[in-house]
């Protein structure tokens, strides 16, 4: 019980790799509150964290929008009394080039990425400098610290994420905050399906040139999991400003 006593904030918890955080985190004993604008599927993961004796909230919300972002803060606050940890998850990606690239996708990458993780933490941080104790943790990417063919614009928002944290880092220290992100590489979720499809691949064949890289595999969103909670946990606590990798050796090649 890793997180007994803390309150989760996750942005994109209703699919992937922020889902199988909130389900971990509450297995660890926070309590979680999940956002995205599926409610749906939002409500399913809250059902699912219920069912396993867990307790979670779902909050529709677009990180693009700072009134959602606000409104997703307060009602944390609202049910559960604070905001331990901020999980700003929620991302999007178009693989295009930048001639292809139209100025709308160039928008909406920017916007949940790097402007919603912006926002989310602008509503967060002054709850978490009155608790003078907060963890935050960006999921930027492999391609946050290299670029990627097709990946202009998603390079520039993950990699806008690593110096943000390390600029957050130096401010929020003295407030008893640390601000890291995760960098994870391929990772079986339906944001690889979907780049599949947007590129006009067989999944399959997609899939195995994903693989290639010294472990020989794409990672699991449960991987990413335990590496959030470390981050999120008293197990990092010295940890801040850093940008962990977790990608199967991918960018070490
Ligand atoms: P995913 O399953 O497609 O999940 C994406 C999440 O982002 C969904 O929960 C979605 O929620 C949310 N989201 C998208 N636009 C949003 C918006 N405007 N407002 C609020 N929420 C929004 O993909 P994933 O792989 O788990 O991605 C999670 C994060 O990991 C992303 O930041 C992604 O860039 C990063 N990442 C993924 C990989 C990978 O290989 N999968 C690798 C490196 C980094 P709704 O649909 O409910 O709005």
């Amino acid at each position: 019980m890793r997180l007994d006593g803390r309150v989760a904030l996750i942005t994109g918890g209703t699919s992937g790799i922020g889902k199988a955080t909130a389900e971990l985190f509450a297995r660890e004993g926070a309590r979680v509150a999940i956002t995205g604008r599926n409610a749906e599927r939002g409500e399913s993961v809250v059902a699912d964290i219920t069912r396993a004796g867990g307790s979670a909230i779902f909050i529709a919300a677009d990180v693009r929008a700072a009134a959602d972002c606000r409104r997703a803060v307060e009602a944390t606050v609202t049910a559960f009394g604070r905001v331990d940890i901020l999980f700003n998850n929620a991302g999007v990606f178009f693989p295009k080039t930048v001639p292809d690239c139209t100025e709308a996708e160039w928008d909406e990458t920017i916007d949940v990425s790097l402007k919603g993780a912006f926002l989310m933490s602008k509503y967060t941080l002054p709850v978490m400098i009155a608790q003078h104790r907060g963890v935050v943790i960006h999921t930027s990417s492999g391609w946050g610290l290299v670029g990627g063919a097709l990946g202009a614009a998603y390079c520039a928002a993950k990699g806008g994420l690593i110096v943000m944290a390390k600029a957050m880092a130096i401010d929020h220290a003295k407030h008893g905050i640390r601000v890291n992100c995760i960098c994870p590489g391929d990772i079986e979720t339906p944001m690889l399906d979907d780049d599949a499809k947007k590129r006009g691949m067989d999944l399959d064949a997609y899939l195995v040139s994903c693989a290639d890289r010294p472990m020989g595999r794409i990672g699991t969103p449960a991987e990413i999991a335990k590496s959030v909670l470390f981050l999120a946990s008293d197990d990092s606590s010295f940890m801040t400003g850093a940008a962990l990798v977790v990608d199967g050796g991918g960018v070490a090649d």
